[in-house]
């Protein structure tokens, strides 16, 4: 079973309750072959909410308390971005995930 970003299966969390789909991903969804997850929504995020970024470095920084992510208004949101990140871990456990596939460009799913 895959986990995959919800916006990439067409379901409209992001932040300007748009959607990424991708039409292999809603596929997979759709025959039961991967589950949807949307970590900022995890994180308690509502949908739409302001667009944000990570300031400071990357990831693994914000992870280590050195960068932090905030909105374009200037609300510091960190603390739900690492709730969500550490959700989505989780469920990546609890369902035995063979792969995760996430949306790029992201400060939540984004790799890079
Ligand atoms: S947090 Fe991930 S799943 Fe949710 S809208 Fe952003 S890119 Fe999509």
């Amino acid at each position: 079973m895959l986990l995959v970003s919800a916006c990439l299966a067409g379901l409209r969390v992001r932040y300007d309750a748009s959607h990424k789909l991708d039409e292999t991903i809603r596929t997979l969804v759709e025959e039961g072959q991967a589950a949807t997850v949307c970590p900022e929504m995890l994180g308690g995020l509502a949908t739409p909410r302001e667009p944000a970024e990570i300031l400071g470095g990357n990831g693994d920084d914000v992870l280590d308390g050195a960068a932090r992510v905030v909105t374009v208004s200037g609300v510091d949101v960190t603390a739900s971005f690492i709730e969500g990140a550490y959700r989505t871990l989780e469920k990546a456990r609890a369902m035995n995930a063979t792969a995760v596939v996430l949306k790029e460009h992201s400060p939540s799913c984004g790799s890079t």
